[in-house]
C-alpha cells in the first residue's frame, strides 16, 4: 500500500482496444460491452488464480499488464489494489505484485477462523428458522447439486459456497454473515489453488446431513458434522509448488 496510488480522476476512460479477443476472457468479463478496463483485469487474474493457470507466487508486472490490457498504469493499479484487498495478490514495496502464497500456517488459521464463525451461525439458525426456511434450504441445495455436476470442477467451489453463504443469511446476524462472506471467499481461493486437478469433492452429502440435524433441533450434532466438514475440505488443500514456464498472457487466458 505504499505505492501512491494516484487518487481519484473518476472512471478513466479505456485507452484504445486491448489487444484480446472478449471471447478468451472469462465469462463474467465478456457480459457487459462497456465494461471498465480494471474490471476486466481483476476478473483475468481471479479467473486465472481459480482456474490454477496462475500459480502462487507468479510476477504480475505492472508494465506487462498495461502491455496485456492496453491500458495505463493508473488502471493497472488500481485493479492490483483491489486483487490484493481481495487477498489475490500480494504487493510488495518496491517489488511489485505476485499472485499470493499463502503458508501452511496461514491457511490453518483461516480455516479455524472458519469453523469458529460457522459453528456460531448455526445455533441462530435453529434458533429462528422456520419450516419454510428449511424446506428453501433444501430445495436450494437440490439445484445446486445438480448444477454442480454439470460444470466443470473449477466451478464446483463457488457453488458450495452458496449453501454456507445462504446459513450466513438465517443466523439474522449481519455482522457474522459479512464476515463469513469474506473468509469464505478466502477459502474458495485457497482451495481452488491448492486442490489437486481432478480431486474435488461433492460437498452435497454433508451440506444435507447438516441439514437434517438442524431441523431435527439435534444442534451440537450440527455443528459437530459442519467442523468435519470443513475439516475434510482443509485437507485436500496441497500446498505443493509447481511453477510451469508459461507466457502471462497465457496464464491470464489472454493468449
Ligand atoms: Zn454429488
Ligand atoms: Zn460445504
Amino acid at each position: 500500500m505504499k505505492k501512491a496510488a494516484s487518487p481519484s480522476r473518476a472512471a478513466p476512460a479505456p485507452r484504445g482496444r486491448p489487444k484480446v479477443r472478449p471471447g478468451a476472457l472469462a465469462p463474467a468479463a465478456s457480459a457487459a460491452p462497456a465494461e471498465d478496463a480494471e474490471t476486466r483485469i481483476y476478473q483475468s487474474v481471479v479467473s486465472g488464480v481459480m482456474s490454477q493457470r496462475l500459480r502462487p507466487g507468479t510476477k504480475l508486472p505492472e508494465a506487462a499488464l498495461c502491455e496485456l490490457f492496453g491500458v495505463g498504469r493508473s488502471t493497472v493499479q488500481k485493479a492490483l489494489q483491489r486483487l490484493a484487498h481481495d487477498h489475490v495478490v500480494e504487493l510488495r514495496p518496491n517489488r511489485g505484485a505476485m499472485v499470493a502464497m499463502p503458508t501452511r500456517e496461514e491457511v490453518g488459521m483461516l480455516f479455524e477462523a472458519r469453523r469458529a464463525l460457522e459453528a456460531a451461525i448455526l445455533p441462530l439458525v435453529a434458533q429462528t428458522a422456520s419450516r419454510a426456511d428449511y424446506a428453501s434450504l433444501r430445495r436450494q441445495l437440490r439445484d445446486e447439486h445438480r448444477a454442480m455436476h454439470s460444470y466443470p470442477q473449477t466451478e464446483w467451489a463457488r457453488l458450495a459456497s452458496s449453501f454456507h453463504l445462504r446459513l450466513g443469511e438465517l443466523s439474522h446476524n449481519p455482522i457474522l454473515a459479512r464476515y463469513l462472506a469474506e473468509i469464505i471467499s478466502r477459502c474458495s481461493l485457497v482451495v481452488a489453488i491448492f486442490q489437486p486437478p481432478g480431486n474435488a469433492t461433492c460437498e452435497h452429502d454433508e451440506h444435507a446431513r447438516v441439514v437434517d440435524f438442524l431441523e431435527q433441533g439435534r444442534v451440537a450434532e450440527a455443528v459437530a458434522e459442519m467442523d468435519l466438514h470443513l475439516r475434510q475440505l482443509e485437507s485436500h488443500i496441497q500446498l505443493v509448488e509447481t511453477q510451469p514456464e508459461r507466457s502471462l498472457a497465457d496464464m491470464l487466458g489472454l493468449a
